[in-house]
């Protein structure tokens, strides 16, 4: 079993939008190479992809002390099904449809109605977060779904719709998650870092967010620091 891989990156969970996932992790981002056929004159333009084994990325993330996975790219459906078993959080960034087992995370584009109406229904088992290309397309969406905006007015709209998780990663930027029912902040976020998170349950009212950890996990001094001065530190 094995990938093609552009780069591997270690980088905050955070700056790749993928906010209810684990706060404050530190993950390993993994760019696939997705041009078939391989000998497309297109590869050339996204740089040399290498096929890595599934066995060399585990070690690489063991090494780098995160069990948090995250891909840009077509995951094949056995490559994630696997890193699951092993234990690993996976979680996919992506702009056209492939399958996912279930426990996976999805962070995809989204256009009409009828597109995230089959998004839905096709990963139900599956943390599903969007960001939509039209805000018609929310228009029948459960209010629970996270939304990933890049526009400030956008973001106004798609408040006052009501949806519980709204974000803009634009000039002025809303990264905050509050809680649904009180509107406490319950994961407090800057300049794509997570300053402070309150964990799963709202201190005000008790609430259950659906993040999935109950704590942040614990980033190895050097990678702190490391990130406290850089986007992400390349390591495969
Ligand atoms: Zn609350």
């Amino acid at each position: 079993m094995s990938l093609k891989v552009i780069a591997g990156q270690i980088t905050y969970i955070e700056r790749l939008y993928i906010y209810h996932y684990v706060p404050g992790a530190h993950a390993l981002w993994i760019s696939l190479d997705s041009w078939e056929p391989p000998e497309s004159p297109l590869e050339f333009l996204r740089g040399e992809g290498r096929q890595l084994s599934v066995e060399e990325i585990v070690k690489r993330a063991l090494k780098y002390s995160t069990k948090t996975l995250v891909f840009d790219g077509p995951l094949p459906y056995e490559v994630a099904e696997e890193l699951l078993r092993r234990g690993f959080r996976v979680a996919v960034r992506y702009d056209a449809p492939l399958e996912l087992p279930k426990g996976a995370s999805l962070l995809m584009q989204t256009s009409s109605p009828e597109d995230l109406r089959a998004q839905l229904k096709a990963y139900d088992d599956v943390h599903l977060e969007v960001y939509p290309t039209n805000l018609e397309a929310l228009e029948e969406a459960p209010k629970d779904l996270p939304v990933h905006l890049f526009s400030w007015p956008d973001y106004l709209k798609v408040e006052k719709m009501g949806f519980y998780y709204v974000y803009n990663h634009t000039q002025p930027y809303r990264e905050d998650t509050k809680c649904p029912r009180c509107g406490t902040p319950n994961a407090v976020r800057e300049n794509d870092t997570l300053l402070g998170w309150d964990g799963p349950r709202c201190r005000r009212c008790g609430f259950r967010l659906h993040y999935h950890a109950e704590e942040t996990p614990e980033v190895p001094r050097v990678i702190r620091e490391w990130l406290s001065w850089r986007f992400s530190v390349p390591v495969l």
